[in-house]
């Protein structure tokens, strides 16, 4: 994995962190986290400390002793004065008495009850004309408004606002004043971005009505319940002795004000019940509050990166189990922070765990498929390479092997014996080059021939090869003029450039008949200079000119004339000049001579014009 190509790498991160982000902000994804928090509600079984506080219900049977809902005062006036000798600590009425027709005589009843008990806090409740409050006349502690928070998406209470404001007035809520009433002595200190509540920090913006979380008790440990019909009947006054006692309508019938609840499970729970939950978890001080965006976001960086680093790092099963692990353990973080308090949205780390391990994963198989079939590739093209050596080397063998034996075995007349020495000699020498080219080739396109990055004086290079060639021309009474020459710097591997300008000549001459004109001349211009060289010899179609620079191939004229060699130089030239930047081109027809040109990008050009 180290050859992977580290920039793609990091772009494929990149999108996933920012798929994962994007995921996140989706309605869908509130959904999905809503119903996930519900789950883990659901799953946290512990049992919270005792309740402090205890439901007080008018239910069906309490209204069909009392009268219906046309004598709830009556019935209100008769179990709070009943409630008075239990001794509870406050009394908090879920029911707005805002109604100014009722009947007076049980007004007064009323009046009377709660004037006998203890931190009371009524209900008030906020409507489209603003604060419903209730009657002046009915003695209280404190009011509190009543509402809760239902999720727009799903109806489902998770949170009450702990403040509402309308026009100039605010109240708190309900469940905030008896916590209040119940906890004289709490420090409750308030700041835009949320309360401290006895050094306890609950994040509840202002901006945001000041949410609270509410931390429902389970089913197993539920604020406990008596009803007013109860506890007419049969002494039940020690459940609410010091408690907050919350006095709502919990007849099926009557109660308007229920909900869905993360643990109600279908059924739904009545608005007393959410406000006595409400107040048991601002008593427990232990607050569960929504991770940060920072946090969230942090989090999604951090397991985007884990992915990356595990498939950077390791391959194979190494790599699935590590992968695995991140996957159990993101999941499992989310319930760890729930249990914690915090509660992290689910979508964007899942999503980040999960594109994350997917794309990296799918990278790195990719990457070393590659491989592999690069791999595949080298070792056919080397065994193909070898096989064509093998198959050259045969004939300068055979004549080596044949020649000596002749020699060895008979005694040869002095000049056959000369004549056989030299042709050993000179097929030893072909073995020689043919081994030396194969090797030069093989370097080059593993890129394990140095190339150096230098300057070089390119007027040098072509003499210096001329030179050289020089004598090969001779021998078949060529001439090889220079005609033109323009001096210029060339950046790159003057040793490498040598033999591509080399190749040229020697080809030009090998590929033409005798007494022919092989020429060179260069033109300088636009930032590049163009080397050619021009013969006179047997030339080539269009065809096969598109041919010549792929490794072994030789043209059947080259063949035929019994000069060709391995029809590797041209391949190797046309990687050097590759190599310096530019490219070659061919003119050429049967019979009428080549020209070869090869086109580099020059780095400094001294003189024009020069010869
Ligand atoms: P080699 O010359 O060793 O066969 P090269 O790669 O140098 O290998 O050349 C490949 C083929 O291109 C030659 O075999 C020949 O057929 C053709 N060729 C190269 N140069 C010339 C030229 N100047 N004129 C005609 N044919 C040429």
């Amino acid at each position: 994995m180290r050859r992977t190509p580290g920039v793609l790498y990091a772009a494929l991160l990149g999108a996933v962190f920012g798929f994962a982000l994007l995921a996140g902000w989706t309605t869908l994804a509130a959904q999905i986290d809503s119903d996930v928090y519900d789950f883990l509600f659901r799953l946290d079984q512990r049992t919270p400390p005792p309740a402090t506080s205890v439901i007080y219900g008018i239910d069906e049977r309490t209204l069909r002793q009392g009268g219906g809902l046309a004598g709830l005062r009556g019935i209100l006036a008769d179990g709070l004065e009943r409630l008075r000798p239990c001794l509870p600590k406050a009394v908090a009425l879920d029911i707005v008495l805002a109604d100014e027709t009722a009947a007076k005589e049980e007004n007064d009843r009323l009046i009377w009850a709660l004037g006998r008990l203890p931190n009371v806090v009524l209900a008030s409740t906020l409507t489209a004309h603003g604060w419903e409050n209730p009657l002046a006349q009915l003695p209280r502690k404190a009011t509190g408004h009543v509402h809760s928070d239902p999720d727009p998406y799903d109806n489902v209470v998770r949170q009450i606002s702990l403040e509402k404001v309308a026009g100039r007035e605010r109240q708190w809520a309900l469940a905030l004043e008896t916590f209040k009433a119940m906890h004289p002595e709490a420090v409750i200190e308030e700041d835009p971005g949320g309360l401290t509540i006895d050094g306890v920090r609950l994040p509840s913006p202002r901006e945001a009505a000041r949410p609270l979380l509410v931390k429902f008790r389970p089913s197993t440990a539920p604020v406990p319940e008596v009803t007013f019909a109860e506890l007419a009947e049969k002494d039940q006054c020690g459940a609410f002795r010091e408690k907050a006692v919350f006095v709502g309508i919990t007849a099926q019938s009557a109660a308007q004000d229920r909900h869905s609840t993360p643990l109600s499970f279908g059924q739904t729970m009545v608005g007393v019940a959410i406000n006595a939950n409400a107040y048991e978890t601002l008593a427990s001080r232990a607050f569960l509050r929504p991770a940060g965006n920072l946090e969230t976001v942090g989090l999604a960086l951090a397991i985007t990166f884990a992915a990356g680093a595990i498939f950077y790092l390791l391959s194979g099963w190494m790599a699935y189990a590590s992968a695995a692990v991140l996957l159990v353990t993101v999941h499992a973080l989310t319930w760890a922070a729930f249990r914690q308090g915090i509660v992290f949205p689910y979508t964007t780390p899942l999503a980040a765990v999960w594109l994350g391990t997917a794309a990296t994963a799918s990278f790195q198989y990719f990457v070393t498929r590659r491989q592999l079939h690069k791999a595949e590739a080298d070792r056919s093209r080397y065994q193909q390479a070898i096989h064509f050596v093998a198959h050259e080397m045969r004939s300068p063998l055979t004549a080596i092997q044949g020649s000596s034996e002749l020699m060895g075995r008979y005694k040869l007349p002095e000049e056959k014996r000369a004549q056989m020495a030299q042709m050993i000699h000179s097929e030893s020498q072909r073995l020689g080059r043919l081994i030396q080219t194969f090797l030069d080739v093989e370097r080059l396109s593993e890129g394990q021939m140095e190339l150096a990055r230098e300057p070089f004086a390119m007027g040098d290079v072509v003499r210096a090869s001329m030179e050289r060639a020089q004598p090969l021309a001779e021998r078949k009474r060529m001439t090889m003029t220079l005609q033109s020459l323009d001096e210029c710097t060339l950046k790159g591997d003057r040793e490498l450039m040598e033999y591509a300008v080399y190749n040229l000549l020697t080809n030009a001459v090998k590929y033409s008949p005798v007494e022919t004109q092989v020429t060179v001349f260069t033109a300088l211009g636009g930032g590049t200079l163009r080397l050619s060289v021009r013969d006179q010899g047997i030339g080539m179609d269009e065809k096969e000119a598109r041919k010549i620079f792929t490794k072994f191939y030789r043209t059947k004229r080259a063949e035929q004339s019994g000069e060709a060699g391995t029809g590797i130089g041209l391949s190797i030239v046309e990687q050097i000049v590759v190599h310096h930047g530019g490219r070659i081109e061919v003119q050429s027809s049967p019979g009428a001579g080549s020209c070869f040109t090869m086109v580099l990008p020059v780095e400094d050009a001294l003189e024009s014009g020069g010869k």
